[in-house]
């Protein structure tokens, strides 16, 4: 029987609980989201003592489902004072699932301050150890000697020295296949709540494990075959298609072409050196590099859709792996900066440091608002990360806040953030409906939320007019799904097949029911997805947040955005309707 792992790092002890029935049939953000609900006060300080991080494998994840390692984390955020949930895909849910462990809380703070740990996991139980010899040191340099020391079969979640920090920027970093620091739960801040705990490290080794039991295994088995041919059959996530050649990055000229590409700091729509970080110059350019073309590989097993991008520089060595759209994006066009190779640089430093891509993007271009930076100058933002943040300057201090820390201590009015939190890589004046998602979701601005560009921009689920306001039906769709594919396991990326092939939808319910034993239906996705919602919302007002925290940045109403030339004209009463359910 699965059980909880709780673990108080006030005295460094570890107990496992017998899984609560309330708590069975959940898992990821359905189960992180719960736990944060049921035992962390809202109006709780995210660095204090009774704030919790919760680590959650999806229902799936274990399996041998398609495309489910995805690990979601849990914690009242210290960037946005919400609820949050982040997730990332790496082996680490999939070992953690296999030792029988359904979630993982952190609780406590050490009696040392300032004290880092390596916590271990394995089938015999929990060990901890000082981490001292890794503080303060890049991961690029610290995942490889952990690796050695515990050999190759276990997996890595880690802060860098942003979360020890306590940066509202810092993310919770996972190892992709080849054991490389860069698959991250970024969003929110939760590295420095993981940071306020004292953890560094949490290795996890699942050798002799029992695995994670199905229940129906006949019926898991037919979920994941109907799944499994929908991905290999859309031209989205199919071998070879979209993701596989160009990843997440072939969005690039795509919302470029439509004007919402947010380019320096959301003052236009629409970046002239887009082509240039785009997914297909990645490509071209590895081409030439390396004299083959290269696809893209899973960042966790068992991904059959295979996304992430690694970039090679003139010598066909490795500088990055993976330069997603967001990121290309972030340290790209909204800086001003059209070269690839200080795009690739700057993700490895944000990889290095432990750092939210979006939010450390969206910083750099405030920054750059407030006229410490040019826009487009890129060794000056190579510095901002390499100097100021990691050595932990003053200055370092208030850039790893975030943008909206940064806007307010520099007089910036042009901050593009929704509850403290950056917006990501669509210009909501251009394309409505995510507006409605950033304005509504109960994460602060999030494109991942609601992600209403999929019928807007890419013709996937329907087509609709990015430019029409009536949008809270649309974007709570979005957003009820969502909630359920985070709690399942899966890369919210299946949801490009799933949308358009309903035996791809059918399947993903019945490997749920095959591992749970449960007779969900369809319908039963919508339920359990506003669920998991209603709790994330009330959790936030009980934190005192109200409908007057769901609006967009004030300039996007009165500043026109070319090349369309539109303002954020979405009525509030449009907004408070998502969340009238
Ligand atoms: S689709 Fe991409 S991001 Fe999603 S699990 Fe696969 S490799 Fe990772």
């Amino acid at each position: 029987m699965a059980k909880i792992l709780r673990i108080n790092m006030a005295d460094l002890t570890a107990k496992y609980e017998d899984v609560p029935e309330k708590y069975k049939y959940l898992g990821g953000r359905g189960l992180t989201s719960s736990i944060i609900y049921d035992e962390v006060d809202p109006t709780c300080h995210p660095l204090g003592p009774h704030n919790k991080v919760v680590f959650a494998p999806g229902i799936l994840s274990g399996t041998n489902a398609p495309t489910s390692g995805r690990v979601s984390v849990g914690a009242k955020s210290p960037l946005t004072g919400t609820i949050k949930e982040s997730n990332a895909g790496s082996a680490w849910p999939q070992r953690l699932a296999r030792l029988g462990i359904k979630a993982l809380i952190i609780e406590g703070q050490p009696k040392e301050p300032g004290k880092f740990w390596l916590i271990y996991i394995n089938k015999d139980g929990v060990k901890f150890e000082p981490a001292d010899e890794y503080v303060g040191k890049g991961l690029y340099e610290v995942y490889p000697k952990l690796f050695e020391r515990f050999g190759k079969k276990v997996s890595i979640a880690s802060i860098g020295v942003a979360g020890e920090y306590k940066m509202a920027m810092a993310g919770v970093c996972f190892e992709d296949r080849e054991g490389r620091p860069s698959r991250y739960s970024g969003r929110g801040g939760l590295g420095a709540v993981l940071g306020s705990k004292g953890v560094k490290f949490i290795v996890v080794d699942d050798e002799g494990g029992p695995g994670v039991e199905i229940v129906n295994k006949e019926l898991f088995e037919q979920g994941r075959k109907k799944l499994t041919e929908a991905l290999r059959s859309h031209d989205v996530t199919k071998p070879k298609g979209g993701l596989n050649t160009y990843g997440t990055a072939i969005l690039v000229n795509i919302i470029n072409e439509a004007g919402g590409f947010p380019t320096r700091n959301f003052r236009e729509g629409r970046f002239e050196g887009a082509a240039k970080i785009s997914g297909e110059a990645i490509f071209e350019n590895n081409k030439k590099r390396l004299g083959k073309e290269l696809y893209n590989h899973a960042c966790h097993p068992g991904c059959i859709i295979q996304c992430s991008n690694t970039y090679y520089d003139e010598n066909g060595n490795e500088i990055v792996s993976c330069i997603e759209y967001e990121t290309t994006w972030a340290v790209g066009a909204n800086c001003g900066i059209d070269d690839l190779e200080a795009v690739a640089k700057l993700t490895w430093l944000c990889n290095d440091l432990g750092l939210d891509t979006i939010e450390t993007g969206g910083t750099i271009a405030v920054a750059m608002e407030a006229g410490l930076l040019e826009f487009g100058d890129a060794e000056g933002a190579i510095r901002l990360l390499d100097e100021e943040i990691r050595k932990g300057t003053p200055l370092g201090r208030i850039l790893g806040n975030g943008a909206a820390v940064t806007g307010k201590v520099f007089g910036v009015v042009r901050v593009p953030a929704v509850k403290g939190q950056n917006m990501p890589a669509y210009e909501p004046r251009a394309i409505k409906g995510i507006g409605v998602t950033y304005a509504t979701s109960t994460m602060g601005a999030d494109h991942t939320s609601g992600y209403t560009i999929a019928p807007e921009i890419l013709g996937v689920g329907g087509k609709v007019d990015p430019f029409a306001i009536e949008k809270a039906e649309l974007s709570r769709n979005f957003q009820v799904t969502t909630a359920f594919i985070d709690s399942t396991g899966h890369c919210l990326f299946i949801a490009f097949a799933i949308l358009d092939i309903p035996s791809g939808f059918e399947g993903m319910v019945e490997e749920c029911n095959g591992v749970l034993g449960t007779n969900w239906t369809t319908e039963d996705v919508t339920r359990i997805g506003m669920e998991i919602l209603r709790k994330e919302r009330e959790f936030n007002e009980k934190a005192g947040f109200t409908k007057a925290d769901d609006r967009l940045p004030e300039f996007m109403k009165y500043e026109p955005l070319p090349p369309h030339n539109v303002v954020w004209d979405v009525p509030d009463e449009e907004l408070d309707k998502v969340y009238a359910f």
